[in-house]
């Protein structure tokens, strides 16, 4: 059988283009943050925040080492100095340098490089001036006015700094925020996305079990239909052939049926056949196919079913239905059926063989005057299925 083609309804390229959309502005989304996270987060600013507090400790430092020069110019004194103001010059080195290492933050502090380079002029003139103020004391004067020029200068310069710093590790925070909400959506989506899917799929299920029951069921009545049988009885005479057991086949028609269609008109008629098949299936077991073959014929399978009992349930059959007032028609008015039985003992049969002899059954039947059961049995069978077949069973 040819496979359905697999039609997409606009509700269905609706799902899916919602479904493309959430999945592409969600990867477009996290592959910028991921792209600018890179950038930020891969930044450690914990050395270069270290050396900024070293370098503004170096202010008090070397102010101290000033005032006691200043007060005492001795040997000692300027050794301070030089000391403090070594140091100064290390750190300020460091954090220049520290700066290199974060490109980003260098170029957001570029306006700072023009006081980098004027506090290293005015350490430079501090040291030559001290030197000099050892053996000149009118130079006292000049060197405290540059220390309160440097202390400004560090202080401007480094707290700027510190700032920058603070700001871009702000900008870290709210990356990664941001990135674990982006995350977090991600997963929310993948999850919409699996349920979309889940969905889908029920749905093709459900649909796949509807047609399933569409192509072996029959429309009217809700029986099997003559697929299914044959399917069902394949399989049934391979059970009855491995487990050497009988199987029986009756074939139903409705008698004079075509004088309902014609004098009460074909809804009646269809009616008739509901009724009918309802009547197979309350009847029939749980291990017997019922199905409806053709217009007004019907077929019960049944497995493990010797030839006595397939006539007894056939007889049940008919009576049933005999019985049935058809009062949707006229209160007084029966149906009756004729019904051929067949079995095959061991399974070694085709089906078409087995439908063939129930159909030679139910023509006897018919030519003996209706609402009867009649029974053929193949050839083969055994000399103590015989025994069975005693009362007026005729054998082909
Ligand atoms: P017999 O006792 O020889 O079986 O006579 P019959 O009238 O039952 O047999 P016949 O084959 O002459 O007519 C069968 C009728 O079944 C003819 C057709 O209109 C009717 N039939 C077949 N399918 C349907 C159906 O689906 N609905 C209805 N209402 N009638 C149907
Ligand atoms: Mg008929
Ligand atoms: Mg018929």
């Amino acid at each position: 059988m040819n496979p359905l083609p697999i039609t997409f309804t606009p509700k269905m390229w609706g799902i899916a283009a919602l479904i493309a959309i959430v999945a592409t502005s969600t990867a477009l989304l996290v592959g910028f943050y991921v792209h600018s996270a890179r950038q930020q987060l891969g930044a450690d600013y914990t050395a270069l925040v270290g050396d900024i507090v070293r370098a503004q400790q170096t202010t008090p430092q070397l102010d101290n080492a000033l005032e006691s020069f200043i007060d005492e110019p001795i040997g000692l004194h300027l050794r301070q100095i030089n000391h403090a103001l070594w140091l100064s010059k290390k750190y300020l080195d460091h954090v220049r340098q520290g700066l290199n290492g974060h490109p980003q933050l260098h170029q957001e502090t570029a306006y700072l490089e023009v006081d980098f380079e004027r506090l290293a002029e005015q350490l430079n003139k501090l040291e030559r001036r001290s030197e000099a103020a050892l053996v000149d004391r009118s130079l006292l004067s000049e060197l405290k006015r540059l220390s309160s020029d440097i202390e400004a200068t560090m202080a401007w310069t480094y707290s700027e700094l510190n700032d920058a710093v603070h700001s871009a590790a702000g900008r870290q925070r709210l990356i990664m925020e941001r990135l674990s909400w982006a995350v977090a959506g991600l997963v929310v989506a993948v999850m919409l996305i699996a349920l979309a899917l889940l969905a889908a799929v029920l749905r093709l299920q459900r649909q796949r079990n509807a047609l399933k029951t569409l192509m072996l069921t029959d429309e009217l009545t809700k029986l099997y239909n003559r697929r299914h049988l044959v399917a069902s009885a394949l399989a049934a005479l391979n059970d009855a052939q491995r487990h050497d057991q009988p199987l029986s086949l009756l074939l139903i028609d409705l008698d004079y049926f075509k004088h309902i269609n014609d004098t009460y008109g074909h809804p009646a008629g269809d009616d008739v056949l509901r009724m009918v098949g309802q009547k197979l299936r309350d009847i029939s077991r749980g291990t017997d196919v019922a199905a409806r073959i053709g217009g007004e014929e019907f077929c019960l399978l049944m497995p493990n079913t010797n030839t006595e009992d397939a006539e007894s349930v056939a007889e049940r059959i008919r009576q049933t239905i005999a019985k049935q007032p058809l009062s949707h028609i006229d209160k007084d008015l029966r149906q009756n059926v004729s019904i051929g039985v067949t079995t095959t003992f061991d399974g070694k049969h085709s089906f078409e063989k087995l439908y063939s002899l129930a159909d030679q059954a139910l023509y006897q039947a018919k030519a003996l005057g209706r609402n009867r059961v009649e029974c053929v049995l193949p050839p083969t069978s055994s000399p103590g299925h015989q025994k069975i077949l005693a009362n007026s069973q005729v054998m082909i």
